[in-house]
């Protein structure tokens, strides 16, 4: 079975830029561009990585990962915080609302699925292979 990774992203490049790597590189990819969208698609269809955005429109991405910590069936699924904001403490700000890790806008195609392997249960490194 194909991992499946939930992206939440409100910025059309970004989304287009994560979703195109990440299906390049065999993920089934959940889109959602709004917060509680995201929230909702995490319990139904319990994804195996959140790629969380922290700036969305409708509620700030640490909200968002407390919510999704705070539900049973979705705190356990490892989110990645994706934010623009090059301010000191946002690595720390993430990691203290439940994310599991941060990584910085420009997405880097380069470096984008070793920012996130760590992330994901061992078998991707067979069915998501590189390329
Ligand atoms: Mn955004």
């Amino acid at each position: 079975m194909r991992l499946k990774i939930l992206v939440i992203e409100d910025n059309e490049q970004n989304m287009y830029l994560m979703t195109f790597l990440l299906e390049k590189n065999g993920f089934d990819v959940i889109q959602a561009r709004e917060a509680e969208q995201g929230i909702v698609l995490a319990a139904e269809r319990k994804p195996d990585l959140i790629l969380l955005d922290i700036q969305l429109p409708d509620m700030d991405g640490y909200t968002v990962a407390k919510k999704l910590r705070a539900d049973p069936v979705s705190a356990g699924i490892p989110i990645i915080a994706v934010t623009s904001y090059a301010m000191l403490g946002d690595r720390e700000k993430s990691l203290a609302s439940g994310c599991s890790a941060h990584i910085e806008k420009p997405i880097d195609p380069d470096t984008f699925l070793d920012q996130i392997s760590g992330y994901l249960p061992p078998r991707s490194a067979a069915e998501g292979g590189r390329s």
